[in-house]
């Protein structure tokens, strides 16, 4: 009878304790940073960084795990040189396993909006686990974070919590079958909406990292229903409905693409998308999982006035743990089981923990949204604008977009509008820039065909030390 009380106890002493460890290691963590600024001071920037460790590392995983790595674009396949093996984040610096410090413009390809180790974040995972970790039932926290997502969109009337963003993509696409009852669904070459099978044509991310059309696997019967045409330009998607008419169960797009390199679409383009899906009366899916709560508090919806029909989410809503959303007004929402006939599950799906670290998340962000997002604007501008300044002097044609904190150097004069001007880019000149850029300790996405971020975490100084290892990159580059 005792056990269980007493387990109770020293989970709960054992979470004081490690809540104490924390706070310890958190100011040892500034001292480490203090020291090692001051060194940096003194020295000039190391090109001869230590990879032993994370070679070992890469080695072992190699042989147990396809190319090493859970997902293609983290084996550094486009860039060549290293993958680094990362031990520890905290704010804006991430540390290798040979204790390289780097500046990271990854954010776990973007939910870290807070920066690593987030203390609010960290403190709402704790208080979580403390009580278990999982019971495939539901939590309070599941409607808490409804309720906070569903404040900063205005379509939204209800949601579903999975566990990625390819499971809320995929979901949404399903339930807009359901609800139009028509199979076509369009998407937009360079857009990325995670791999289900359907969505697997001329997609952006690791699909063009790699430069194949699709996947192996999907038998081609799979993907007749799936449309996909140029991005920005509304006479392919006017023509396509014409072809299709009233077969057309959605159109799916990424609002601000991030999975060719980040391209916004056009204002027109967004505007349009929403009057020839409303004319045609088919669903409109706002594909957010990379910019909801990243552009602006209510996403690229919010910057472009469109209230789509669907919205999709991920990322940032998780605070750095699995989660995928769905979301849209009950009308089509209530088609979704138990309610309706369109059926979706997930075991770990509202999972208590990333629930508390999404909730953490965007409740941080809610509660200092007006200095948050000017303050994300101005430094990413500093930053974006400075690299670009180091290129034009070192003679290195690149052009960039950036919409808030989310942004991409393209290596290629531009402007970069679509999948065509975007795969223009100088792939082996940014490997090179890729390299030469974490050899002097700033850590950027592996690929051309991805999106870098800021967060807040990132300061002035981290922005100075980026735009100066820029500076001596692109003669790297050149020479
Ligand atoms: N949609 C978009 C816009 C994405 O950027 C991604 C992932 N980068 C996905 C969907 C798929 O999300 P996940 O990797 O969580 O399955």
């Amino acid at each position: 009878m005792q056990a269980v009380p007493l387990i109770f106890h020293s989970l709960e002493v054992g979470c004081y304790i490690y809540r104490w460890l924390r706070k310890l290691r958190s100011i040892g963590f500034s001292l480490t940073l203090t020291l090692s600024r001051i060194r940096k001071e003194l020295m000039e920037p190391s090109t001869s960084r230590k990879v032993e460790q994370s070679q070992r590392l890469q080695k072992r995983a190699a042989a147990l795990i396809p190319g090493g790595v859970n997902s293609p674009v983290r084996a550094f396949g486009a860039v060549g040189g290293d993958p680094r093996f990362i031990v520890r984040g905290k704010g804006s610096r991430i540390w290798d396993a040979d204790e390289n410090e780097l500046i990271d413009y990854v954010g776990s390809w973007g939910p870290l909006i807070l920066g690593h180790a987030a203390p609010d974040v960290l403190d709402a995972i704790l208080a979580a686990v403390c009580n278990g970790t999982s019971f495939g039932a539901s939590t309070p926290v599941e409607a808490d974070l409804a309720e906070l997502v569903i404040s900063a969109f205005p379509h939204l009337q209800k949601i579903r919590f999975v566990s990625s963003g390819t499971e809320a993509t995929m979901s949404a696409i399903r339930l807009a079958r359901a609800y139009t009852k028509r199979k076509y669904i369009m998407k937009f070459e360079g857009c990325y909406h995670g791999h289900a099978d359907a969505l697997l044509v001329k997609a952006g991310s690791g699909v063009a990292t790699l430069g194949i059309p699709g996947s192996a696997g999907i038998p081609e019967e799979f993907l007749q229903f799936t449309l996909a045409l140029p991005f920005n330009d509304l006479s392919a998607v006017e023509h396509a409905f014409q072809k299709f008419k009233h077969q057309i169960a959605c159109v799916i797009v990424e609002p601000v693409v991030g999975n060719m390199g980040c391209v916004p679409g056009g204002d027109d383009y967004l505007v349009g998308l929403r009057l020839i899906t409303e004319r045609e009366k088919a669903v409109l899916i706002f594909d957010e999982v990379m910019t909801g709560f990243r552009v602006a508090f209510g996403g690229a919806q919010e910057i472009y006035s469109i209230r789509p029909d669907l919205t999709t989410m991920g990322k940032i809503i998780g605070g750095g743990l699995p989660v995928g959303a769905y979301g849209g007004p009950s009308e089509i929402m209530d088609l979704v089981a138990p309610l309706g006939p369109m059926y979706q599950a997930g075991t770990l799906s509202g999972n208590p923990l990333a629930m508390a670290a999404g909730f953490a998340t965007v409740k941080h962000l809610r509660d200092h949204k007006d200095e948050i997002y000017p303050r994300l604007e101005k430094l990413s501008g500093k930053l974006v604008e400075g690299v670009a300044a180091a290129a034009k002097d070192a003679g290195v044609a690149i052009c960039h977009n950036r919409v808030g904190s989310m942004f991409t150097w393209f290596f290629t004069a531009g402007p970069v509008t679509d999948w065509d001007s975007a795969s223009k880019s100088d792939t082996a000149g940014f490997a090179r820039f890729f390299r030469a850029m974490l050899d002097r300790g700033i850590y950027l996405p592996p690929s051309q065909y991805e999106a870098a971020f800021l967060s807040t975490a990132h300061s002035e100084e981290d922005v100075m030390q980026t735009v100066a290892a820029a500076k001596q990159a692109f003669a790297a580059v050149k020479a």
